[in-house]
């Protein structure tokens, strides 16, 4: 829901859903009331309250500019996203590319899911071929266009992670039906199947990597699909750069045997660029044991992406399922946790292990790429621990990019990875202060721009001590309104302002009745500072 821009409430135990009424508390809802929600603060409201779209400013895209200027070359933001939707809304809020496209989310289309069972349910191989033939024509045209949405840009690509039962029908449904008389000879086929697949802890059960191992054959034709993909679209002339990833990795020989499978398709295909430059492969490092044993893994990885949600869940041996609706409120209450671990990164204890992680994947293999991917990559307190650990990406949800982009530079400043003076803005300096400004233009000659205003604030030396004053009113405050102005220097001079506005040296955002300062104004503000001083 995050990522598609939906505001939700999760994890609200006190929330009883009886037919066709909700009750919270004493307050009773029923079916067709209207309610608002705030998915920022988990704030449930009756009635539709007047809402206000969130429009940014336009000050937000200078602003993350600079966060970019910042990270570029040290930390890259990128976007969790499935579909070529998401990756186009991560690119335009400023990801420079996926860190995490999850690729069970393409196999429960509508269209797949059919096609997933017979694959599950087949005990031939000649079914389980066939199967597999169709999805991976369904798949190299659901990976082409993600990859081209991102094109030239980085693309990690996550094999199927979820246990295989959570694509088939509801166990206790199927039973419910077979015991009320009306399951048909394929439904028959079904609950056995699911019966024969189900386990008691399928997070921890065949899932990610062993269901590959278990089912060869199934991530072989998600990595054909993709590097067929991606020699599809060179041969359009683009620039597609996938990295595979192979998830919940315990062990070396794992991910020995995952790459292997990579190899022998890029053999198959054959093309030379293909296995050269733009195909790596990786672990996602979401167990204990494989940050542990990173020094191992490294060795046959091209880079490690941490999950921090499974991190999380398996660090603590706290259902991602279930927790946060009865226990993490308690534990909070008590002081027991401070926080949410899985909304603000546990740096005690995951945090440690993704430092252990990432310091023996460094020693073994120094240029090893090393990211998050995790919901705790769009935390900002989360994003700079592990920006100060040296991460080289963060990926997270597409609404939460803009956010990630300021985090990680406050971080790589706040930690000193970046200093602001090595930093190129491409701006001109603001404030003559850049060591890249040219010298500052002597007072007398002020630009052409300005020349209205002193005329129109005639030459005496007071209106030019107003006309100063106002300058330097917005450059202390920022944006100001009339109030404001007000409350720096006891009157409302709003109107004086009028010729500067006119001139181009003050910006007025008549929707908020605000008033700012232009480049030229700040450049007549440090004009009239040096000529009054
Ligand atoms: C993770 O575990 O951190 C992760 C990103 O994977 P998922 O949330 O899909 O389990
Ligand atoms: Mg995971």
């Amino acid at each position: 829901a995050r990522g598609w821009g939906i505001p939700a409430v999760v994890g609200a135990a006190e929330v009883q859903l009886e037919r066709d009424t909700v009750r919270i508390g004493d307050a009773v809802l029923r079916a067709g009331d209207e309610i608002t929600i705030d998915g920022s603060t988990g704030d449930v409201y009756e009635g539709a309250l007047r809402i206000a779209g969130s429009e940014a400013p336009p000050e937000l895209s200078t602003l993350l500019d600079w966060a970019d200027a910042v990270s570029t070359g040290h930390v890259e933001v990128r976007a969790n996203a499935d579909t070529e939707g998401d990756a186009s809304h991560g690119r335009r809020l400023g990801a420079r590319g996926i860190g995490l496209c999850r690729t069970e989310h393409m196999f429960l289309a509508a269209d797949r899911l059919p096609i997933v069972r017979r694959f599950i349910l087949s005990d031939d191989e000649i079914t389980e071929a066939a199967a597999l033939a169709e999805l991976e024509e369904a798949q190299t045209a659901d990976f082409e266009t993600v990859l081209e949405a991102m094109d030239s840009l980085p693309v990690t690509v996550r094999l199927l992670d979820p246990p295989l039962h959570e694509f088939l029908p509801d166990m206790l449904d199927l039973v419910a039906r077979e015991a009320r008389g009306e399951l048909d000879a394929d439904g028959q086929v079904e609950l056995a199947a699911v019966r024969r697949l189900h386990e008691a802890n399928p997070m921890i059960g065949t899932r990610g990597v062993r269901l590959g191992v278990v089912r060869s054959g199934l991530y072989e034709m998600q990595v054909r699909a993709l590097c067929t993909a991606a020699a599809n679209l060179f041969q359009r002339g683009l620039h597609p750069k996938v990295e595979i990833m192979i998830p919940l990795v315990v062990d070396a020989e794992e991910l020995r045997i995952a790459r292997s499978w990579v190899t022998g398709v890029l053999d198959e295909i054959g093309h030379p660029e293909l296995a050269s430059n733009v195909v790596t492969v990786g672990a996602m490092i979401e167990t204990p044991r494989a940050a542990l044993t990173a020094k191992a893994l490294a060795e046959h990885a091209d880079f490690f992406s941490f999950g921090t949600n499974d991190l999380t869940q398996m660090t603590f041996a706290f259902s991602r399922d279930d927790v946060e609706a009865r226990l993490l409120p308690a534990y909070q209450a008590i002081g027991i946790l401070p926080a949410n671990p899985f909304a603000e990164l546990d740096q005690e204890g995951v945090g440690e292990l993704v430092r252990i992680g990432c310091e023996a994947a460094r020693a073994a293999k120094p240029k090893i790429k090393l990211g998050v991917c995790g919901e705790h990559a769009g935390d900002p307190a989360s994003a700079d621990f592990l920006v100060r650990l040296g991460v080289d990406s963060v990926s997270c949800s597409p609404f939460r990019v803009p956010l990630a982009r300021l985090g990680v530079a406050q971080a790589l400043l706040s930690s000193g990875r970046v200093d602001v003076a090595d930093v190129d803005f491409g701006l001109p300096a603001i404030g003559g202060e850049s060591p890249a400004a040219q010298p500052a233009e002597p007072a007398a000659a002020p630009p052409a721009s300005t020349a209205t205003v002193t005329m129109s604030f005639e030459s005496s030396e007071a209106l030019v001590a107003d006309e100063a004053l106002l300058l330097h009113v917005m450059k202390v405050r920022g944006y100001v309104t009339s109030e404001g102005f007000v409350e720096s220097i006891g009157t409302d001079c709003t109107t004086l302002l009028t010729p500067l506005v006119e001139a181009g040296m003050v910006r007025f955002i008549e929707k908020r009745g605000m008033y700012g300062l232009l480049p030229p104004g700040q450049e007549r503000h440090q004009q009239l500072l040096a000529s009054i001083a």
